[in-house]
């Protein structure tokens, strides 16, 4: 329904994701979501993921902890965690006599007979690989038997997911268990931005009014799903400090690199001198500027000069012999395309207006 009216607003989309579709995806969880393995959650959130990827046009190769993390979005399985607890919860609450509570006791005691198939012992399993267990489940600040908490289920549930959200943020990003790949290293150095109780902040750019050019351009060099030597050389198996700029051959090609050092496109820069006006650096601070449209124009900007100096080898370079140059991915796939002259900031305007006159067929994207 989103595409085919071209809906693109991120929360919203979230929204609807969350209450339309991981609530049918979730639906009885709390009774096969103990039998589920890591695998068959990273396959069950697909749909969000690619949901988050379509918005901005990231590669497939992303890992799914940085394509989350772009709208905040915790995996699905802390979602069907959090019915999970609840439910255990909720059924501990009920009286002896209910059938519900009486299956959970004879559910217990057949773990307790060493039943590794039993739905009790299911649960627990599942728990203890998040790091807590059956007899203390989340929420962990809160004491649910304290007299005086009169906390409302959907409350509770909230704290409930408010821990395992925590906890996943800390065992993915924080303390990792294991050591991170590179992308995931690089995201975390220089873009991953957490709240001082540790969750993930939502970046600007999904919070801001862009247009889907402007908000590609940002999302694609979050998510490393872009063209540049540093990502194009680690396919091909190049050392990382040999993945050389093509255009100026002075230092490899990183996103840094491209945005605030390369002097191909000193002269663009000089046009959003706002982005630049606290120096050209470090990349964290230009990412993060605080006028995000500025900021994609200026990587559209950019990304539209390398490709014009692209067409140029190719036409002057024999065919076959510009195997080094970056693939057309975005351009054949109609990625980041011509954003309107209406959405330049005042800084470009006029530079725009003269040297890239929209062809007939430019349209609003
Ligand atoms: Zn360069």
């Amino acid at each position: 329904m989103c595409s085919q009216v071209q809906f693109q607003e991120p929360r919203t989309k979230l929204w609807l994701f969350d209450t339309l579709v991981a609530s049918t995806m979730l639906y009885g969880v709390q009774v096969w979501g103990p039998s589920i393995g890591q695998d068959g959650w990273k396959v069950m959130e697909r749909p969000l993921v690619s949901m988050i990827s379509r918005l901005i046009r990231a590669k497939a190769s992303v890992p799914h902890d940085i394509i989350r993390a772009e709208l905040a979005a915790p995996p699905i399985e802390i979602e069907a965690l959090t019915r999970a607890v609840s439910f255990v919860h909720s059924l501990w609450d009920t009286t002896r006599d209910r059938y519900t509570r009486l299956a959970l006791e004879s559910s217990k005691q057949l773990a307790l007979q060493g039943d590794t198939s039993c739905w009790f012992a299911q649960v627990t399993s599942w728990f203890q690989t998040h790091g807590f267990t059956m007899d203390r489940p989340p929420p962990f600040q809160y004491s649910l038997q304290t007299p005086l908490m009169y906390l409302m289920r959907v409350e509770i549930t909230r704290l409930i997911r408010q821990d395992l959200i925590q906890l996943d943020t800390r065992r993915t990003w924080i303390e990792p268990t294991q050591e991170l790949g590179t992308k995931m290293a690089f995201y975390r150095e220089h873009l991953l931005h957490l709240t001082t109780d540790g969750f993930v902040t939502r970046p600007s750019y999904m919070d801001t009014h862009l247009s889907h050019a402007l908000r590609c351009a940002i999302g694609q060099l979050r998510t490393s799903s872009h063209q540049l030597e540093i990502e194009t050389g680690r396919f091909r198996g190049v050392p990382a400090d040999s993945r050389i700029c093509r255009l100026c051959h002075l230092e490899p090609e990183t996103e840094l690199h491209y945005i605030c050092h390369c002097t191909v496109y000193y002269e663009i820069r000089g046009r959003f001198h706002c982005l630049f006006r606290e120096g050209f650096g470090p990349l964290s601070r230009v990412m993060s500027f605080e006028d995000q449209r500025c900021l994609g124009l200026y990587l559209l900007e950019v990304h539209r000069h390398r490709d014009t100096i692209e067409e140029s080898w190719r036409e002057t370079v024999p065919e076959g012999d510009y195997g080094f140059l970056y693939t057309r991915h975005w351009a054949a796939r109609g990625g980041v395309s011509r954003a309107s002259s209406t959405e330049l900031c005042p800084h470009s305007y006029s530079h725009y207006r003269h040297s890239h006159r929209p062809s007939s067929g430019a349209r609003e994207i």
